[in-house]
């Protein structure tokens, strides 16, 4: 659908809230209107409509000279597809022995890594953002430390890059869970793009809530890369959830949020045993030992 936008400026927020009202009423209508103070002390205010329809230039020419505005500047806006662009421009992650990559980078993918086909769609985990990089890297921690999770959850899945890359190493189902529903179908996507259908089950659910999440606890390993405030009040029920010996790892933590989550987690009943900082980012890997 095309957009187009016309703009002009005029002096003082009477006559642009004026010229804004008049903007409403033109034919093509407009789909929106914007009235703005310019803010660098000149007094000028900004005043702007959006069209998916060529707009009615003689009309915006007749409204802008009987409000004293400047003329309209009119311009097409180029329609871009967002996900095929930000698909091209998506680099592969390198993260331990995990390779995540768009199927625009299929031939790239190295020999000797554990590859995951993660395409950019409306989820997030592409792999890009230190937090998934942090789970990736803690991962790889409990690996090389001669782990064996057979019961992994990973709640706040995204694409489901972690179930992923859990089932990816350890031969038992996955469960990813997600609050959006849009994620669990992307989630689905994925597992069946990477041959893993019947490796990890995705669930639509808030937190722990969902009879095929309780039905599988409790969990060696559970990933939960969601901010601080979901972290905090999932803290009760992952422990519930969270198998003697088990690990969890918690991720979407800003690097000064860290300390109140791992006290709160302490409280809860773990023991707190690494710390990631990855940019401003941080990851905890905390584990239940009765
Ligand atoms: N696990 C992926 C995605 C993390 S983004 C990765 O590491 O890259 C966080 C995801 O958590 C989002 O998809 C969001 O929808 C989901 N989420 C947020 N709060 C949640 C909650 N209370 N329960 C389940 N999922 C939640």
């Amino acid at each position: 659908m095309p957009t187009f936008t016309a703009l002009t400026t005029l002096q003082g927020k009477a006559p642009a809230e004026a010229l804004g009202e008049a903007l409403e009423a033109l034919m093509p209508e407009p789909t929106g209107v914007g009235v703005f103070e310019v803010e660098d002390g000149s007094g000028l205010w900004e005043v702007g409509a959006c069209f998916v329809e060529a707009p009615d230039e003689v009309g915006l020419a007749l409204l802008a000279a009987a409000h004293g505005a400047r003329d309209f500047a009119v311009s097409e806006l180029p329609e871009v597809d967002w996900v095929a662009h930000v698909k091209r421009e998506l680099a592969p992650v390198r993260a331990g022995r995990f390779f995540v990559y768009g199927s625009h980078d299929a031939d790239a993918v190295p020999e000797g890594v554990e590859p995951l086909l993660v395409e950019a769609a409306m989820a997030f985990g592409t792999g890009h953002h230190g937090t998934t990089q942090g789970c990736l890297h803690a991962l790889e921690a409990l690996v090389a430390a001669g782990e064996v999770k057979r019961s992994v959850a990973d709640i706040g899945c995204g694409t489901a890059v972690l179930a992923m890359a859990a089932a990816r190493i350890w031969p038992e189902e996955a469960l990813a869970s997600d609050i959006d529903e849009v994620a669990v179908e992307v989630a689905e996507t994925n597992v069946r793009a990477n041959g893993l259908e019947g490796r990890v089950h995705c669930v639509e659910a808030t937190g722990f809530d969902h009879p095929d999440i309780a039905a599988r606890a409790p969990y060696d390993l559970i990933f939960a890369n969601i901010l601080k405030g979901p972290l905090m009040d999932l803290a009760a029920p992952m422990f519930a959830h969270t198998a003697n010996g088990g690990h969890v790892i918690l991720s979407g933590l800003l690097n000064e949020q860290a300390a109140e989550v791992r006290q709160h987690y302490q409280q809860a009943g773990y023991n707190p045993v690494e710390h990631w900082e990855i940019g401003d980012w941080s990851t905890l890997m905390l584990s239940k030992n009765n």
